[in-house]
C-alpha cells in the first residue's frame, strides 16, 4: 500500500537524510531500559532506529492514515503503544503515571511552542527531551540577556531546563522542503536549581507582563505591584527592559511579589 500524501495542516515535513537520522539516534544514547514517547512519528524515520535498542515506545500521532502505516511496517510491536491523538491535548500522566520517560520529536512548526508550554506540565516524569525545531524557536530557546532573541519562551523554559542546540539542520533533510531551517536540540531538566519560585503560577505571568511590553522598562511594567508596596528595587534593577534580566532575576521579582502578597493576607 502506497504511503498517504504529506498533510500540510499537520505541519508534515517527513525527515530523509539518513546522516542527520544517524546523528540524532547516535546523540540519543538508547539504552535497553528507556522508554521513550515520539510525538508525530509520521512515517517512522527516527521510530524504526529506537525500537531495537529501547524497552518500549509510545506513539502519538495525530494523522489516523500514517498510524495505521506505522502499525502495517514496524516490527517488534510489543514494545510499541500507538497512540492516534492531538500532542497539545493528550493527558500524558495517564500514559505513564509513575514512569519515566524520554520525550523525542520532529515537532510540526505551528504547534512546537505550546507543546514546549504543554510539556512543562510533566516535568518532573520526563528524564530528557530531544527535539528537532524550527531554528528560530532554537535561538529563542538557548537565548541569554541581552540577545534579540531572548524572551519569555527562553526564560520559561531555561527556567525548567538545560537547554543545548545539538546540531543545526537545512531545509533539504525534510520532504517536502519547508520554507525554514531547523536545529536539534536537548532539554534536561533541571535536578538541583539555585533559585526556584514559590509561585509557579505568578512566575509564568509576571514574565509574560514584562514581555508584553519588552521595550518599557520593567518599573513600568510592574508599576501595579510597586504601589501596592512590594519592596522590587532591593532584588532587581527596575530601570532594566526585560530583555536584560536574568532568568534568576524573573524568579526573584516573582518571589518577592509572592512573600508581599503572602505577608499581606496574614
Ligand atoms: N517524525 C517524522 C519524521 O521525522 O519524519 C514526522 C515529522 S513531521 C514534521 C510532524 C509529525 O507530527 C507528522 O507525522 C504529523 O502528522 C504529526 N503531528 C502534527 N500535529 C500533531 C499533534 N498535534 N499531535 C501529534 N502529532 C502531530
Amino acid at each position: 500500500m502506497k504511503a498517504p500524501r504529506p498533510k500540510k495542516r499537520f505541519g508534515q515535513n517527513f525527515l530523509i537524510d539518513q546522516n542527520v537520522i544517524n546523528e540524532i539516534i547516535s546523540e540519543l544514547k538508547i539504552c535497553d531500559n528507556d522508554t521513550f514517547l515520539e510525538i508525530g512519528p509520521g512515517k517512522g524515520a527516527i521510530t524504526k532506529h529506537i525500537i531495537p535498542f529501547c524497552k518500549e515506545i509510545i506513539l502519538l500521532e495525530i494523522d489516523f492514515d500514517l498510524v495505521n502505516l506505522l502499525k502495517r511496517n514496524l516490527c517488534e510491536q510489543h514494545k510499541i503503544t500507538f497512540i492516534n491523538d492531538d500532542a497539545l491535548k493528550y493527558d500524558l500522566s495517564n500514559e505513564f503515571k509513575n514512569t519515566k520517560f524520554r520525550l523525542v520529536g520532529n515537532l510540526p512548526y505551528n504547534i512546537s511552542t505550546p507543546l514546549l508550554f504543554h510539556f512543562s506540565s510533566f516535568v518532573s516524569q520526563i528524564v530528557d527531551i530531544h527535539l528537532m525545531l524550527q531554528k528560530e524557536v532554537v535561538d529563542r530557546l538557548v537565548a541569554k540577556p541581552g540577545a534579540k532573541s531572548y524572551g519569555r519562551l527562553s526564560v520559561m523554559m531555561q527556567y525548567q531546563y538545560k537547554i543545548y542546540r545539538i546540531l543545526d539542520v537545512s531545509a533539504e533533510a525534510f520532504n517536502p522542503i519547508p520554507k525554514v531551517n531547523s536545529s536539534f536540540v536537548r532539554l534536561l531538566p533541571h535536578l538541583n536549581r539555585d533559585v526556584s519560585v514559590t509561585d509557579e503560577l505568578l512566575f509564568s505571568n509576571i514574565v509574560k507582563l514584562c514581555f508584553s511590553k519588552r521595550r518599557k522598562i520593567i518599573k513600568n511594567s510592574l508599576k501595579k505591584y510597586i504601589e501596592q508596596g512590594v519592596q522590587l528595587e532591593k532584588t532587581v534593577d527596575l530601570n532594566l527592559r526585560p530583555e536584560n534580566i536574568s532568568v534568576s532575576d524573573f524568579v526573584a521579582l516573582s518571589n518577592a511579589i509572592s512573600t508581599f502578597g503572602q505577608n499581606q493576607n496574614r
